[in-house]
């Protein structure tokens, strides 16, 4: 159900849960803030922007939604400024700092920064604040990356201007580095009533799983991710080979491919390598995918994994925990907030850890079973995106009083 309003999500958390937000909006009803990001379809991010926005105007708030314009090289740079920030070794050189800072100022031109709040999200477009020139608006950079141990170099040079910020927002205190300015913490959130995650027919889930040519004779174990090689879409399907000789099952990859990833095809090149000619494994990549599709392979598969090596959130934890299924997660980022290992789920740090874990849920369906059920459970309390509106409202609040003692949660 694309589109739905506030008032259908009291069926799933409550009416209660509604009306907290329509009183905390009252308080801050008729502000502005506009979202800046780099892409409109792809990743976490896109996704959570095209319900957070619509819903915070329901609520009074008016919010507009602005995407960078950037050219091939520009998007290879992020991409780098990206792994750098995640930890990466690598040098950047003046030429490549010189291209990000002249992109960010066209973009810059071509925007009107008015509204009382703007949040711009992650690096790519970080650098417009350096264009700021309504003094009075406030101006919050959303990192949904990890930066707890960036690149020295790339660090020295963007430290300087995040510092311009009025605050910072990241997914987790453990993702923070040092900075001059308030830090506030936003789990991000699923919607449950997008095409992503609502409830679906049986028969519509066959017809995917038939669409795609993927037999369920035998149980599926999936991996729905971009093909990037921090969600080691090649240890899946290792972890899958180590696990398949002890119990059947077949293997499914699902990826797509956003607008500013240049990396994909090379990855999943070393994914098909790896997979070599196995008719148990199966391979898919969307440009875009389709959610209600999506949905379905996460509702059809009798095990869910992440194994991330490095995570900001992962949002597919989240919807696959929704689902009732049970979820194999790497123990990185995010993912432990969702993945509480034995009760929500379960933690891996190694392949031979992930292939343990397939094996454990495949012949333990009680267990598969218990652990999706507390998992479900947790994502209505955490991580639905009514929760996250909440955070929303609460940081208009925090941001009259930036240094006084104000938890979003
Ligand atoms: N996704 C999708 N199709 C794909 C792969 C991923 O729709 O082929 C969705 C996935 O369901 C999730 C989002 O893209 O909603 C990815 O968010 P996540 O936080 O897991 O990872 P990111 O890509 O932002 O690192």
């Amino acid at each position: 159900m694309d589109g739905a309003n506030l008032f259908d999500y009291r069926e799933v958390v409550g009416p209660d849960v509604i009306e907290e937000l329509t009183i905390l909006a009252s308080h801050v009803g008729g502000r502005t803030i506009k979202m800046v990001n780099s892409t409109a379809v792809g990743g976490g991010v896109a996704e959570m922007l095209h319900r957070i926005v619509p819903l915070l105007n329901e609520l009074g708030v008016k919010v507009s939604w602005e995407v960078i314009k950037g050219d091939e090289p520009f998007y290879e740079i992020t991409k780098s400024f990206h792994n750098g920030l995640q930890g990466k070794a690598q040098i950047f050189s003046e030429d490549e700092f010189e291209k990000y800072l002249s992109v960010n100022r066209m973009n810059a031109k071509e925007f009107i920064f008015e509204e009382d709040l703007i949040v711009i999200h992650d690096p790519q477009p970080a650098a417009m604040i350096l264009h700021k020139s309504n003094m009075k608006n406030r101006w919050v950079w959303r990192c949904h990356i990890d930066l707890s141990r960036p690149n020295a170099q790339l660090w020295q040079f963007l430290r300087p201007t995040i510092e311009k910020y009025d605050a910072a927002i990241f997914t987790s205190p453990l993702f923070s580095p040092e900075l001059a300015i308030p830090q506030y913490q936003f789990f991000p959130a699923i919607d449950p009533l997008d095409d992503k995650n609502r409830d679906l027919e049986e028969s519509y889930i066959d017809g995917v799983f038939e669409k795609y040519g993927i037999p369920r004779d035998k149980p599926v174990v999936t991996q729905i991710s971009r093909y990037d090689p921090w969600k080691d879409p090649v240890g899946v399907v290792q972890a899958f080979k180590l696990a398949r000789k002890y119990v059947d099952c077949r293997l499914l990859l699902v990826g797509d491919k956003a607008a500013d990833d240049p990396e994909s095809d090379k990855i999943l090149e070393l994914v098909r390598n790896e997979a070599g000619n196995d008719p148990d494994i199966h391979i898919l990549l969307f440009s875009p995918s389709i959610p209600l599709e999506i949905n379905a392979f996460q509702r059809g598969s009798q095990v869910i994994l992440q194994k991330s090596l490095k995570e900001g959130f992962a949002l597919t934890v989240a919807e696959a925990l929704w689902k009732g299924r049970p979820v194999i997660g790497g123990a990185v980022g995010g993912i432990p907030a969702q993945i509480i290992d034995g009760h929500t789920g379960l933690l891996v740090h190694t392949v031979e850890g992930a292939s343990l874990a397939i094996r454990s849920l495949l012949n333990q369906p009680e267990l598969a079973m218990r652990l999706g059920e507390n998992g479900k459970r947790r994502v209505r309390n955490e991580f639905l995106i009514t929760k996250k509106l909440k955070r929303y409202l609460l940081l208009l609040l925090a941001l009259d009083k930036p240094r006084g003692t104000i938890f979003l949660d």
